[in-house]
């Protein structure tokens, strides 16, 4: 089992990282994308990729954390991104859910489009955060094409949405929302999502799946995801894991 984005990189976790990865693989759980949403936090999860076989990196600028983004710090990611242990520029894209100006969307499709061509440069997938955003993040990769594979990470739109994401080539994300017993697009989206278009996630450490919700999450849940794709998509467990597993190697090429 593959966990296509997690935070271990985060401050909430990344103390207690050693024993988290050791949970993780204790369950099932073989591979880990650490994703940065800043330079520092993209420095934290290269150091860490670094640190444990198990772990892979992806590193950029979240569009919640462009403060202190600038070209120079752009030139930074890139020299992380040679890395061969980065698998994929991420996270970035759109938020609009907490950003409702139009300045600030202006701002983040500029860092985005940045973003989206460094990873062409590098030959590198996209982690991508859209939040909010599904049509303005749609035309934009319409007109900015990413051209190894991108993931909609947490994927939030709606079924007819990611009909057309996919014929751009998405791969999409889903994590502890599927689980939550009052979400009903998560659980549509699952079902009506291409099997070989399916990665699985948990985001940690923000939304634990059901029977953990609330808790600090981490990757050693990724069977319980898992547990629910299978009951959505009435397939076997082994069926889910092996069709989420063929899908991150066919993006993330580790
Ligand atoms: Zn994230």
């Amino acid at each position: 089992m593959i966990d296509t984005h997690c935070h271990i990189n985060d401050e909430q976790l990344l103390a207690n990282a050693d024993q988290i990865i050791k949970d993780a693989i204790s369950n099932g759980v073989q591979k880990l994308i650490c994703i940065g949403w800043d330079l520092e936090s993209s420095r934290t999860a290269v150091n860490l990729a670094h640190q444990y076989d198990c772990v892979f990196a992806a590193v950029g600028f979240h569009p919640e954390n462009l403060e202190n983004v600038s070209d120079n710090a752009l030139t930074e990611i890139e020299k992380l991104a040679r890395d061969n242990k980065v698998v994929a520029i991420g996270e970035i894209g759109l938020d609009y859910h907490w950003f409702k100006e139009e300045s600030e969307h202006a701002n983040q499709k500029i860092w985005f489009i940045k973003q989206i061509e460094l990873a062409n440069k590098l030959g590198l997938p996209v982690s991508i955060h859209a939040r909010d955003a599904s049509q303005d993040t749609y035309d934009l990769l319409s007109q900015h094409p990413i051209n190894n594979g991108f993931v909609l990470h947490c994927y939030s739109g709606s079924p007819e949405m990611m009909e057309r994401f996919a014929k751009l080539g998405a791969y999409f994300g889903f994590d502890g929302p599927v689980t939550f017993k009052n979400s009903i697009t998560p659980k549509e989206c699952v079902k009506a999502c291409r099997e070989d278009r399916i990665v699985v996630e948990t985001d940690c450490p923000y939304m634990a799946p059901t029977p953990y919700r609330g808790k600090t999450n981490e990757p050693k849940y990724i069977p319980v995801i898992l547990e629910k794709i299978a009951e959505i998509k009435e397939i076997s467990l082994d069926k889910a894991i092996e069709m989420t597993d063929r899908n991150a190697h066919e993006l993330f090429k580790f």
